[in-house]
């Protein structure tokens, strides 16, 4: 009798891993709905999505009933990133669907479970988050619609993303009619940071800064403007933040006051063609290496562009629009000496008795400037928070490099306050990126946000 049982146990496990080997099919990635993962779901308890630190951010709770129910400990805080399951699946509830509904417990506990009817523990996800960062830049937004994403440049390795309004996935299926609904212009579901598309505005001087140092390498220092606040060229105005006259600047003060007539004047000496080209090297016009759903930046200048275009595009106006992660990319390759990193949210994975099954590491993606350029920009936005624009973005803990934007996207003077940056600048730790929509001025209202999120990082 006793034989009997273990031979039928041994048929049971035999099917049951044929089973599980049987999901490593790529078929089963790239389709999270198919009928398979649902049977993964009926004999495994989905896995905790955790921050670094292991604070849980995501769980399972089976009712008496055996129902199951997802808790979203953070409510909104986390929303964008970690996603939902119950509405299709988002974030990394779908980036790692297939590892939460794995289950590598030991042998014997699944002999046992097998034995009980009961479901196996699903693995646990580990992302590369910090809730008490990602609380404190949930709170920076004060309601305000916006965005922030925080990185370590060296890595690419994502503390925090926020994107506001969002919703509570606790209550999602109530909430379901009025997010989507028609009347609803507040686009809670998108994530801000990787599907939003924003003129860059003067962030985007970075750039063109860098292709005017590339085709000037003799004489870019030279530079000098002469800035009474409205650049008059041809039949062509451009204005300075607020009509402010700078006086004279050069390569350097140009970037630390961020004058939109010196960066226009430097756009019009610059090879289409190059500063084009450049521009895709930084990921414009392409697919990024971004794995949460986004859209792609553009830049558009080539051979037929007018002086307008060319002006505008010079200060990130015109038809330039980037993602604030990809902003953040930006600047992080300044950061890390111009090697641009692979942004990456999940960082490995546990099964339920803490021994790790898979890992991911740091990936290198271009190196689209040179250690010297990076060095160069690196100071020029030093002295944008030293002794320009970007002054509220100092703290008191580390030395900020950065750039400010105040990003015109309606003909009625609305503006979006963007800053970027990262600290301590001569060995960064951790970039930042915060736009706040029609928030006005970078300077005063993003700069500010930015120093509190560094405030709090290198203070606690
Ligand atoms: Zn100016």
């Amino acid at each position: 009798m006793v034989r009997y049982v273990f031979v039928g146990l041994f048929v049971c496990l035999a099917g049951y891993f044929a089973y599980f080997v049987s999901f490593g099919s790529s078929e089963v990635i790239k389709n999270p709905l198919n009928n398979r993962v649902k049977n993964m779901a009926n004999i495994v308890v989905r896995g905790e999505i955790r921050d670094r630190n292991g604070v849980t951010i995501a769980h399972t709770e089976t009712g008496e009933d055996g129902k199951e129910v997802r808790v979203y400990d953070f409510g909104s805080v986390f929303a964008h990133p970690v996603g939902y399951m119950s509405k299709g699946l988002t974030g990394i509830e779908s980036l790692a669907n297939l590892d939460l509904l794995s289950s590598h417990v030991g042998f014997i506990e699944r002999l046992v479970n097998e034995v009980m009817e009961r479901k196996n523990l699903g693995d646990n996800v580990y992302t590369t988050m910090d809730a008490g960062l990602q609380e404190f830049c949930y709170q920076a937004l004060n309601g305000q619609k916006g965005a922030i994403v925080v990185n370590d440049p060296k890595t690419g390795e994502i503390l925090a993303m926020v994107s506001t309004p969002g919703f509570d996935p606790n209550n999602l299926d109530a909430e379901w009619d009025s997010l989507t609904s028609e009347d609803n212009q507040d686009g809670n579901l998108l994530n801000r940071v990787t599907q939003g598309q924003y003129p860059p505005g003067s962030t985007f001087k970075i750039l063109t800064a860098l292709e005017y140092m590339r085709e000037y390498p003799d004489t870019y220092q030279d530079f000098s403007y002469e800035c009474d606040g409205v650049m008059e060229y041809g039949d062509l105005v451009l204005a300075c933040h607020e009509g402010h006259a700078h006086g004279t600047v050069d390569f350097k003060g140009a970037l630390a006051q961020s004058c939109n007539g010196a960066f226009a004047t430097m756009g019009l000496s610059l090879d289409k063609e190059k500063w084009a080209q450049m521009c895709e090297d930084f990921g414009f016009n392409q697919e990024l290496p971004v794995d949460l759903l986004y859209k792609q930046s553009s830049f558009v200048i080539n051979n037929e562009s007018t002086d307008w275009d060319v002006m505008q595009s010079a200060i990130g106006q015109g038809e330039t629009m980037e993602s604030p992660l990809h902003n953040l990319m930006i600047t992080s390759t300044v950061a890390n000496n111009g090697t641009m990193m692979v942004p990456y949210i999940i960082d490995h994975t546990e099964n339920a008795d803490g021994e790790v099954v898979s890992k991911n590491t740091p990936m290198e993606y271009r190196k689209p400037m040179t250690v010297e350029e990076a060095e160069i920009l690196k100071e020029d936005m030093i002295s944008v928070v030293a002794e320009g624009s970007g002054y509220r973005a100092a703290s008191q803990y580390a030395q900020v490099a950065g750039k400010t934007g105040s990003a015109q996207y309606n003909s009625t003077g609305g503006m979006h306050a963007w800053f970027t940056g990262f600290a301590p600048a001569e060995d960064p730790e951790i970039a930042v990126t915060v736009i706040v929509e029609g928030g006005g001025s970078g300077g005063e209202v993003a700069a500010p946000i930015a120093g509190s999120i560094f405030d709090y990082y290198f203070g606690r």
